[in-house]
């Protein structure tokens, strides 16, 4: 049950130090990714506008080809006046010619309108480009600035990850269920030992028969206040002078 126990604290030991050194990297990778965000969507942003730019020539283009064929028409119903019979011939052709104005009319409209939104769209593309430079001037200073830090780390961490391996192994699935549990709940510490007769964790004072079943090292406990594995001091000493972290 004692190496029980010491492998727990064991673990405990190595995530302190696992933590510390993600606690360098300060709010670096939150900043990071919220930058990555910001960009992203930035640029989805100028995507679809000029996207919808694009439609807008697209359609333009169809507009001034309909038109043309339109003004073809209307050129050829206007000369076709000229040699109309009857009356009847007369109304159906100034017919023709009124309907293919008012398309004409349709048409220039919507492309001029066209045209106005392009050029918004033109606008807004070019307001968003002084943002989004500087928000990849800052993601590339603040991945750096990362980069180096975990450099600056890395074999350390490597060296405890290796070791956490290890140590992992030889917890119980059930013990390290528990232990992450607690951990992720509790600010990263799930085994508190009993320091001056409180809980190395909340502080509480343990009462004198529980710290002699505790140091009894026959079962795991767990602080009444804080819930934390708790064990004896002894066994917390031991471990730490023997894992040379
Ligand atoms: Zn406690």
């Amino acid at each position: 049950m004692v190496e029980r126990l010491s492998t727990l604290f064991e673990l405990q030991l190595i995530d302190n130090h696992l933590d510390e050194l993600e606690e360098l990297r300060g709010d670096l990778p939150a900043a990071v990714n919220e930058l990555k965000y910001q960009i992203k969507s930035l640029e989805q942003q100028v995507e679809a506008k000029e996207e919808e730019k694009n439609n807008s020539l697209e359609k333009r283009k169809q507009n001034d080809e309909d038109v043309e064929r339109l003004s073809n028409n209307l050129k050829r119903f206007k000369a076709q006046l000229y040699q109309v019979r009857n009356n009847k011939e007369y109304d159906a052709l100034t017919k023709e010619i009124d309907h293919a104005e008012e398309q004409i009319g349709k048409f220039e409209a919507e492309t001029k309108a066209l045209e106005e939104l392009s050029q918004k769209l033109k606008i807004e593309i070019k307001d968003v480009e002084p943002q989004l430079e500087k928000f990849n001037e800052e993601l590339k200073e603040k991945e750096a600035e990362l980069k180096q830090i975990i450099k600056a780390n890395e074999r350390e961490e490597a060296r405890l990850k290796d070791k956490r391996e290890k140590v992992a192994s030889k917890v119980k699935k059930p013990d390290y269920n528990t232990y992450m549990r607690i951990r992720k709940a509790l600010g990263g510490k799930a085994v508190a030992f009993i320091s001056r007769a409180a809980c190395s964790g909340c502080h509480n004072v343990v009462p004198p028969q529980r710290q002699i079943e505790i140091k009894s090292n026959k079962r795991i406990f767990s602080c009444e206040s804080c819930g934390r594995i708790l064990i004896g001091q002894e066994v917390a000493e031991e471990v730490e002078t023997k894992a040379q972290l």
